[in-house]
């Protein structure tokens, strides 16, 4: 066992603090990171307050991993100490089930493992994340990070990269496509960058005045402040896809109103409370609402080239770890600019 450092929440109203605990020993498939950075996803803030059930105590959050091999079990061939390498939000799954075998393993049929609240699939212990110093996964389970992008900008592409470059991918989003993305955060920002880069027309819906010029200079091509609805003229029946990232309780049917035809309102934004849809704002116009959860192994490591190769990265303020709890108030506020990233140095 090794000894480890972490900031852990001892209960949904705690705030995170200081926390050590063991990391197992490696087994033969193991590859150990030193975690040089870790962003700090709205999931996180979710996980660690309880907001969507079942969280168990003490949690570690953090799955948005990026650090130096340490050391590998005797079966890894992948990686050798010293290599840059990402852990995202999963860190096991069956391997052996339809969507594993597609490379699905999101969607895993007997429930992946997740990076931190999760049991373990051999042991059974609670999995613990990324705010630490180091972590243990399963090399298949493991990335290739490359060595030309800044690191504290590439952690944020395994949880808020993947999660809106896989449903953009899916649905094919690309050149003649209208996307409104809704909500500027973290997921926001990165679905901005990566639509763009696809050739798509990029309306950024926000409730932040103040995230306007931000997001302009992020590539989106016209901005509309959801507040306001003089901004709103001309947007209905407009957009082919709405990638809704929004964390909190929110009033669906006015997106939806917004997509022309055939369109589809992709959720990614994971609010504890339900939406409330009339059939009616589906029927018209035949349009589809639907959801996607992160990304599988290859087409994370697929977004990580791409990133590399179009040197996208993640917008970051690079933080302590002692100001992890100011963070999430600040995140709650829409006050994320636009990614919050531990710099594990300052554990
Ligand atoms: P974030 O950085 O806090 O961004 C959320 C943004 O939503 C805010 O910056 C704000 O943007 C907007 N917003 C917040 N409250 C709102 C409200 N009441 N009404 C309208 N807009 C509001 O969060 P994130 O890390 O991007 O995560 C977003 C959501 O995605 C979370 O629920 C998270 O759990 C979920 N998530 C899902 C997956 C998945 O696999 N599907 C993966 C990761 C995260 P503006 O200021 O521009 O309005
Ligand atoms: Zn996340």
């Amino acid at each position: 066992m090794t000894p480890t450092k972490g900031y852990a929440a001892q209960g949904a109203t705690t705030p995170l603090a200081p926390y050590t605990f063991e990391r197992r020993d490696l087994r033969p498939h193991d590859v150990q990171l030193d975690i040089l950075y870790c962003g700090v996803c709205h999931s996180d803030l979710h996980t660690a307050r309880n907001e969507w059930h079942g969280t168990a105590y003490p949690c570690v959050p953090g799955h948005e991993i990026v650090g130096r091999v340490t050391k590998v079990g005797d079966h890894v061939t992948k990686f050798k100490v010293g290599d840059l390498a990402g852990i995202g939000c999963l860190v096991d799954s069956c391997q052996e089930c339809h969507n594993c075998k597609q490379g699905l393993e999101q969607y895993c049929e007997e429930v992946a493992t997740q990076t931190y609240n999760s049991p373990d699939r051999v042991d059974k212990s609670v999995t613990l994340g990324g705010y630490s110093n180091l972590i243990i996964a399963k090399d298949d389970f493991v990335l290739k990070v490359s060595e030309k992008l800044p690191l504290e900008g590439v952690a944020p592409l395994l949880c808020a990269g993947i999660t809106t470059y896989s449903p953009m991918r899916h649905w094919k989003v690309g050149k003649g496509h209208k996307v409104g993305v809704l909500g500027l955060g973290g997921l926001g920002h990165m679905a901005v960058k990566l639509a763009v880069s696809f050739g798509a027309e990029v309306t950024m819906l926000s409730t932040s005045p103040s995230k306007e010029a931000d997001a302009k200079r992020l590539g989106a091509h016209r901005f509309a402040l959801t507040k306001d609805p003089e901004q709103l003229k001309g947007l209905g029946n407009y957009f082919d896809f709405i990638i809704d990232t929004v964390s909190a309780e929110h009033d669906y049917n006015m997106y939806l109103g917004m997509l022309n035809t055939n369109g589809v309102m992709i959720c990614v934004g994971a609010p504890p409370t339900p939406a409330q849809v009339p059939a009616f704002n589906l029927i018209f116009q035949r349009r589809s609402i639907a959801g996607s959860l992160i990304g599988g192994l290859p087409e994370t490591q697929e977004m990580l080239d791409y990133c590399a190769e179009h040197n996208i990265v993640s917008d970051v303020e690079v933080i302590a770890m002692k100001d992890v709890n100011e963070s999430y108030e600040r995140m709650l506020k829409g006050d994320v600019r636009y990614r919050f990233v531990i710099d594990m140095a300052t554990l």
